[in-house]
């Protein structure tokens, strides 16, 4: 079922939270206790204030396309069979930024500004990525 070629996550202790929330099919990220403010990617503590009081959150999956690309070139053999594949900066809701793939989309279809929401993508059975798709 799973692709040897293709490259997988490989979770720590700190990054577990969110590699287990997209395992359900939920996309979470941190937040401050302290200042209430969320963050991306996961650290050990608040980048706004420094407190170590942060927490795994659910978000909206909601978001917009800061930027993107198409990239007509694969660094490696999985993706070269996913050409051509889109790869977004988004803008959740929430306020923090991401980086995935636009998926289930033609590449003309893409803008920035756009709306998409967070799509997950099944790799193995403990992994599951989130990734995104226009909202129609
Ligand atoms: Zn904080």
């Amino acid at each position: 079922m799973v692709d040897a070629n293709r490259p997988l996550p490989q979770p720590t202790e700190l990054t577990q939270p969110y590699w287990s929330a997209a395992n359900e099919n939920r996309l979470v990220m941190q937040c401050c206790d302290a200042c209430g403010r969320w963050q991306f990617y996961p650290r050990p503590f608040c980048l706004h204030c420094e407190s170590d009081q942060i927490r795994w959150k659910d978000v909206s999956g909601r978001g917009t396309i800061y930027t993107f690309t198409i990239n007509y070139r694969a660094p490696n053999p999985f993706m070269k069979a996913r050409l051509p594949y889109a790869v977004a900066v988004v803008d959740l809701d929430e306020g923090v930024r991401m980086v995935a793939n636009i998926v289930n989309a033609d590449p003309t279809d893409l803008g920035i500004g756009k709306r998409v929401r967070v799509a997950f993508e099944r790799v193995t059975e403990d992994i599951a990525l989130p990734q995104f798709e226009l909202e129609r």
